[in-house]
């Protein structure tokens, strides 16, 4: 399932791509992109260019309105026409939407929170890797024999081919009726969200904030460590229930999954459920004045310390070696 806008496909949806092609390579099955609504050519063009061989156009009004129930009918429609063996989602808002509904339609196996993928050759099957139990094991799943085999796949898990315009492919429109008692949700009014830079989920590198920074005021400080690196402005939950920050911010089990190369945390104990959002960063730096604080069994470097001592100079020294 491909995602864009005005900008072209989103990132995730190069990656899902990727990940599409590699499997390809395995199995000889061709890598389709399915794109709502009146996506102009250069996204298709786009799509074949960084590996896909088909893109499906999937039109109607209401997939312009951006009715999810409408995709979820079309998504459906398509399925059931085109027979697909394995059906990758981003692990966005829309693919979390769309991916377990499509599931129960069709009633087959979805595996949510992928972190690896892999063609099982002998039983011609999918085998997945999920984290459970809040991150500190991995389950191995494998499909039943019956398509499509749906996965949702985390972000930043496949590097998005470059661009090749030479590539060629195949455009197909597709046109479902869409009932449209379906459609129950109406958009009235588009607001756009002013623009907060970098997004949690593509960021590489994090600066977390917890309950230590005693408020929402640190967190200046916080975004200006961000600003300095590139990267984005991530919490706790105990700072987002505390309302210092808004949900958005939120990454653990219940928030945000996120895979930066660098997380740095400050005044974060290091419960599981926050881990669990954050144990595919590469790198954890942590801040904190307990020693004994769970954060440092993840972290490869820590300081033992006040914030309010260590930030300021931590972003002096970054200062000085960027
Ligand atoms: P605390 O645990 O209170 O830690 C604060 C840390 O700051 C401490 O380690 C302390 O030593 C340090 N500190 C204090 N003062 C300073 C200072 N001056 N300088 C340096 N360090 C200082 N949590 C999440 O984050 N995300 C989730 O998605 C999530 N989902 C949950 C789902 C469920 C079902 C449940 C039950 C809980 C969930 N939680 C989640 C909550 C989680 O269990 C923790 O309560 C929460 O992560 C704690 O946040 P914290 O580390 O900011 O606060």
């Amino acid at each position: 399932m491909g995602e864009w806008s005005d900008g072209g496909l989103s990132v995730t949806t190069g990656e899902l791509i990727a990940a599409g092609r590699q499997l390809s390579n395995d199995c000889g099955i061709p890598v389709a992109v399915v794109v709502f609504g009146s996506a102009p050519e250069s996204v298709s063009q786009q799509a074949i260019a960084i590996g896909a061989d088909e893109v499906y156009l999937l039109r109607s009004p209401y997939l312009d309105e951006g009715s999810s129930e409408a995709q979820l009918a079309s998504l459906e429609k398509f399925c059931r026409d085109i027979q697909p063996a394995i059906a990758l989602f981003p692990k966005t808002r829309l693919g979390l939407e769309l991916g377990p509904r499509l599931s129960f339609r069709l009633n087959v196996v979805l595996a949510q929170d992928s972190i690896a993928m892999v063609l099982d050759q002998a039983t011609n099957r999918i085998v997945v890797d999920r984290p459970v139990y809040g991150g500190n094991a991995v389950a191995k799943l494998r499909f039943p024999p019956r398509d499509p085999q749906l996965i949702i796949l985390r972000s930043k898990l496949y590097e998005p081919i470059p661009a090749d315009n030479s590539r060629h492919g195949e455009i197909s429109e597709l046109e479902y009726d869409i009932d449209p008692q379906v459609v129950k949700i109406k958009r009235i009014e588009t607001v756009n969200r002013k623009a907060d830079g970098i997004s949690l989920e593509e960021a590489s590198v994090i600066v977390a904030g917890g309950r230590g920074l005693g408020g929402p005021e640190p967190f200046e400080q916080l975004q200006a460590l961000a600003d300095i690196l590139g990267g984005a402005v991530g919490a706790s939950r105990a700072v987002c229930d505390a309302g210092w920050l808004e949900h958005s911010y939120q990454i653990g089990l219940t928030g945000k999954t996120v895979t930066p190369d660098l997380y740095i945390t400050v005044g974060i104990s290091g419960a599981s459920q926050h881990m669990a959002g954050c144990s595919g960063a590469k790198d954890v730096v942590a801040i904190n004045k307990d020693g004994d604080a769970n954060i440092f069994k993840t972290a490869s470097f820590g300081v033992v310390g006040e914030w309010e001592k260590v930030l300021p100079a931590f972003i002096d020294k970054v200062k000085e070696l960027i």
